[in-house]
């Protein structure tokens, strides 16, 4: 892992690295940027001799002004012997730049807007592949709000001073532009002018520090507001009947109204800038009229039009100073969401699954688990655990609640990644095969059927392709859908709401199983795809399922032994344990734990 850099710049270059952004992609916006500032500097030097012919009522002194006169001299003899001439091509000149001036800040700010906008779409892009990229166990440990935030709102946040990078640069080089313009005037103001600017770069500094300590925060406020969004919006139910409304509308007020106050006093930071810039502009102009009047005289300072240009240089050039040290601000104010970002191109914590290089073609023999241990942070929930499930036969794995089932069951959908060398199929450790290989043989029916906002059709033929109509039909008769299906106004085409809400807790199930027996998988995983069903439904489902295992390697997780009774073989565990094996006679027969979870059963 890359050690990321400590500075807010030094960050953003790292990030716009990562996301493989090179740095000659900003250089189209950035030169029109420069040019534009160059041509506002000659823009404003122009303004001198124009000033000064147009009070002494002649121009022929341009020929003689260093660099201006070398150019004046390129033209026809008849034009710099003509007064009138003169000025026209000198206004000319002077409206020209300016017009070409403002055209490359227009060229200079379009090619940013869009150099910037595709910068934050792949941004994005790159931080939903990391995401996609986590394993299961990351999900386990964060929020989903949090994510949310930063992909919608953090990821433009931190490219914050990327978008203002060409104001930036222009100002940047306008200021250096000016200060040449001011130098060429008088040195010896210049030297004066210095100091009031110095103060302002002081106090924007102390902005700065304080936007930045506040932009964390600021930061932090925000993902937990949306993390309190997106949990209560996704609990409903749970709040309705709780009646919780007045608390949870307490929470959120709560951290909305910490966030609407660190807001404000962030833009109040912000806002602070101008003032300061136009305070200093003032202390500025101050300064420079008290030294005109040291150096120069009061004569001279009244026949000095160049120093009516200085002054508006100047003022040009505060403006412009204030906007470069402003900048410092939006980099501070982009610390927080940054960073948030920078995170998720971290790998520490990620709990990545990776897969090997070897193909899985199918299992000729089966799995077997030898001395799987496996613990959630410190916490062993898997200890030594040692079976085999054979090819073709129904193994189901029963146990007291927590005893690890769903856990053995997630490190074989390779959820979490197993310890090297504890689970095997055909003797090959799982880890060798890659990921995509191994779950195309894989699929699992679980407790909770995970269903998108979208059609029914959609949700059953999720991640494949190709499948034709016959093969849908079949499916969704074998999964005892059909029936359902032809009772809706809309047949497969129902929407059936978010995290499918439409959708009984039955038909989800069958959902779930018709997209397995559509996989085609030889490996079944069922973890505890009857409970919490009528009998009636879980008859159906259960006939569904004794068609879907028939010829297939299955793995059962049952809480209701009275499904698991023709399993080939019964693996009973506790507190992460393999305590019992066999079949149901032969763990009736030995009269211990699986005894007594049956007896508990019986009635
Ligand atoms: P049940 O029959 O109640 O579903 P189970 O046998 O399937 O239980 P698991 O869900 O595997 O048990 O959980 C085993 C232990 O691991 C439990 O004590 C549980 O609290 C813990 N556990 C499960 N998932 C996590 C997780 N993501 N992070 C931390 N601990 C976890």
């Amino acid at each position: 892992m890359q050690l990321q850099p400590s500075s807010t710049f030094g960050k953003l270059v790292y990030l716009l690295r990562r996301i493989h952004i090179r740095p000659i992609h900003i250089i189209i916006p950035i030169s029109f940027a420069v040019l534009a500032a160059t041509f506002e500097g000659v823009g404003m030097g122009l303004l001198v001799p124009i000033l000064n012919g147009f009070l002494k009522q002649s121009f022929s002194f341009v020929t003689d002004t260093p660099v201006l006169g070398d150019i004046m001299q390129m033209l026809p003899p008849a034009v710099l012997a003509n007064d009138r001439l003169l000025f026209a091509v000198l206004l000319g000149s002077f409206i020209c730049i300016y017009i070409l001036k403002s055209l490359l800040r227009l060229l200079s700010v379009i090619s940013m807007s869009y150099f910037s906008e595709r910068t934050i779409h792949h941004l994005r892009k790159e931080l939903f592949a990391r995401y996609l990229s986590f394993g299961k166990l990351f999900f386990d440990t964060s929020n989903i709000g949090h994510h949310g935030v930063v992909l919608l709102e953090f990821s433009r946040k931190a490219l914050q001073p990327l978008i203002g990078i060409d104001k930036f640069i222009n100002s940047l080089f306008a200021l250096s532009a000016y200060l040449v313009v001011m130098l060429l005037i008088s040195w010896q103001l210049t030297i004066i002018a210095i100091p009031p600017f110095l103060l302002l770069h002081i106090l924007v500094k102390t902005v700065v520090v304080r936007l930045r300590n506040l932009s964390h925060i600021t930061t932090e406020r925000g993902s937990a507001l949306n993390k309190k969004s997106i949990e209560i919006l996704s609990t409903m139910p749970l709040v309705k009947a709780y009646c919780t409304q007045r608390l949870e509308q307490q929470h959120y007020t709560q951290i909305s109204d910490q966030k609407a106050r660190l807001d404000f006093r962030g833009n109040i930071l912000l806002s602070f800038i101008q003032p300061i810039q136009e305070t200093v502009m003032i202390l500025v102009v101050a300064t420079i009229f008290g030294g005109a009047l040291f150096i120069f005289g009061r004569s001279q300072i009244a026949s000095a039009p160049a120093l009516i240009v200085y002054f508006y240089v100047v003022v040009n050039a505060t403006s412009k100073f204030g906007m470069v040290s402003g900048f410092r601000g939006v980099m501070a104010h982009t610390a927080g969401p940054l960073d948030a970002v920078l995170t998720v191109f971290d790998d520490t914590g990620k709990f990545f699954v990776r897969g090997g290089s070897t193909p899985f073609s199918g299992m000729t023999t089966g799995i077997a688990c030898r001395d799987l241990s496996f613990s959630y942070n410190e916490r062993m929930v898997l200890k030594n655990l040692s079976f085999t499930i054979d090819k073709g036969k129904m193994t189901a794995i029963v146990g007291p609640s927590g005893a690890g089932k769903s856990t053995l069951i997630h490190l074989l959908m390779r959820y979490y990644d197993c310890p090297p060398q504890s689970i095997f199929i055909d003797g090959q450790d799982i880890r060798s095969f890659t990921l995509e290989s191994y779950l195309a043989h894989v699929a699992i029916v679980s407790q909770e059927t995970l269903l998108l906002h979208d059609s029914l059709r959609n949700n059953i033929l999720y991640g494949l392709e190709d499948v034709t109509d016959e093969a849908l039909q079949e499916v969704l008769r074998r999964a005892r859908l059909s029936e359902f299906i032809e009772r809706l106004p809309q047949g497969i085409a129902t929407l059936i709401g978010d995290r499918g809400v439409k959708l009984s807790g039955g038909e989800k199930q069958r959902v779930a199983i018709a997209r397995a027996l559509l996989r085609g998988a030889e490996i079944l995983i069922l973890d505890e795809a009857t409970s919490s069903l009528d009998s009636g439904t879980e008859k159906l489902i259960q006939e569904a399922i004794d068609e879907a295992i028939t010829g297939r390697t299955a793995i059962v997780i049952a809480h209701r032994l009275s499904t698991i009774k023709h399993a080939d073989k019964i693996i009973v565990l506790k507190d992460g344990q393999s305590v019992e094996e066999g079949t149901l006679e032969e763990l009736l027969d030995r009269k211990e734990l699986f005894h007594r979870l049956w007896e508990e059963q019986k009635f």
